[in-house]
Order: structure tokens, then C-alpha cells, then sequence
């Protein structure tokens, strides 16, 4: 298993590995990355591997393959022992990691005061859309909990990251309210405390204070059926 820098440190960006395995000429896995991998309903990370004699590769793709953090290389030339030199496409991810806590922001929300729970969640650089079980369609409640997330923004909230024994964060199962099928048979939870406000585990890299994530807009509304409401916003 390759050691996940951006678990800790979201906003690393530069960082020496090694090359662990190449497949198929471009699916390259390294002893350590902070390439975040597609996952949680947010995308992937993308940048460059360098080798020692200065070559560049481009990371189009990093995905989670048979519990291995994977990244698609756009030519062949990577081997086995190669030591590299890695760099995120930084606005990318910082532009990624705003939306993902923004989105926190607004599923607290619906969460605490629309009683309303995220069944799904789709984050991109363009757009984030998330699913709730909301019964009857309702576009002013959209609006009012973006607006109400947009308040809480302007409280320039800090957010933390830590770790909890599976114990200890079973006792607060409101911390499970995203992670549809998290995986309970891991011994630490990692958190995402958005601080006063929500608390999440959660695998995803977030910027250290509300300020960063800017304002939510909201953009339209799908009925997708019987307690499956789409909603979309941006982040400006
Ligand atoms: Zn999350």
C-alpha cells in the first residue's frame, strides 16, 4: 500500500516517491503519493511525474485499483525503481478540496435543519451536485440552505483533521451520515471537523478554514423520483 501524503497534508504538493509497479506501460503506483484518488464522489487529481534526468510524465488519471492509489500516465518510459519527483496541478485540487468542504458545509445544513439526508454526491471543477432523500420537490429549501451554507462560510470556520478509534466514533454515528458504505472494519476514522458546526469521516482532502471555500450559488434542481432530489451549485 503506498503511504497516502494528502491524508495529512492537503496542501503538499510537491514530494519525491518511488516507482513500486508499472502495468500496461502507463498505470504507475509509487511508495508514496498525494495524487487523491477518484473516490467519494469527488475527481481525481491530476500533475506530473518527473524522473531524475528531468523527463515528464503527465497524470491524466489516479483511481483506486485492488486497493492500489493508480495513475495513468499519458506515454510509456516509467520503470520499476524509478525515483521521481511528483507535482499536483494545484489549482485542480485546491479548486476540488473548496468544493468538497463547501459541500460538507451544505450537507450540514440540510442535515441539521432541513432534516435531509446526502444519498449521493458529485464534485467536479465545474459543478458540485448532491442527491438527498427529500420527498417532495422543494427549490426554495435549496435556495435557503445554500444561503444558511453561505452564512456559516462567513463565519471563516476552522476545519480540522484527525483521527478517532473505531470505538470512540461509533459513539457519534452522525459521523457516518455521508459515507455511504464506509468501511467499519478500519481501527482509526479519519475526521473532518468543520469546527462548531459538522463533524464527518472522511478520506478527502479539505482546506484548513471556511474562508478558503468561498460562496455557493445555486445553479438548478432535478426530481429524480420519490425521495431522490438532485441539486446542483457552484462555488464562486
Ligand atoms: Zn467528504
Amino acid at each position: 500500500m503506498s503511504e497516502t501524503l494528502y491524508m495529512n497534508d492537503s496542501y503538499l504538493k510537491e514530494w519525491n516517491a518511488d516507482v513500486k509497479s508499472v502495468s500496461q506501460d502507463k498505470f504507475i503506483v509509487m511508495d508514496k503519493t498525494a495524487f487523491f484518488p477518484k473516490g467519494g464522489g469527488v475527481e481525481w487529481d491530476t500533475g506530473k511525474i518527473i524522473t531524475e534526468n528531468g523527463e515528464e510524465f503527465n497524470v491524466v488519471y489516479t483511481g483506486k485499483f485492488s486497493g492500489e492509489i493508480s495513475h495513468e500516465v499519458d506515454k510509456k518510459g516509467l520503470k520499476i525503481g524509478d525515483k521521481v519527483h511528483c507535482k499536483l496541478d494545484w489549482d485542480r485540487r485546491y479548486l476540488l478540496m473548496r468544493y468538497h468542504t463547501g459541500t460538507h458545509v451544505l450537507s450540514g445544513v440540510f442535515f441539521k435543519e432541513y432534516n435531509l439526508k446526502i444519498t449521493g454526491n458529485q464534485l467536479t471543477t465545474e459543478k458540485g451536485r448532491i442527491d438527498l432523500n427529500m420527498e417532495e420537490m422543494d427549490i426554495d429549501s435549496f435556495k435557503n440552505a445554500i444561503e444558511r451554507s453561505n452564512e456559516i462560510i462567513n463565519k471563516k470556520l476552522p476545519v480540522d483533521i484527525y483521527y478517532l478509534t473505531r470505538e470512540e466514533a461509533e459513539k457519534d454515528p452522525d459521523l457516518f451520515k455521508l459515507a455511504k458504505g464506509f468501511t467499519h472494519d478500519i481501527m482509526t476514522i479519519r475526521i473532518v471537523d468543520i469546527k462548531g458546526f459538522d463533524r464527518q469521516a472522511d478520506g478527502g482532502c479539505h482546506v484548513r478554514n471556511l474562508d478558503e471555500v468561498g460562496l455557493l450559488k445555486y445553479k438548478k434542481a432535478e426530481n429524480k423520483g420519490k425521495n431522490f432530489k438532485r441539486v446542483y451549485f457552484t462555488i464562486e
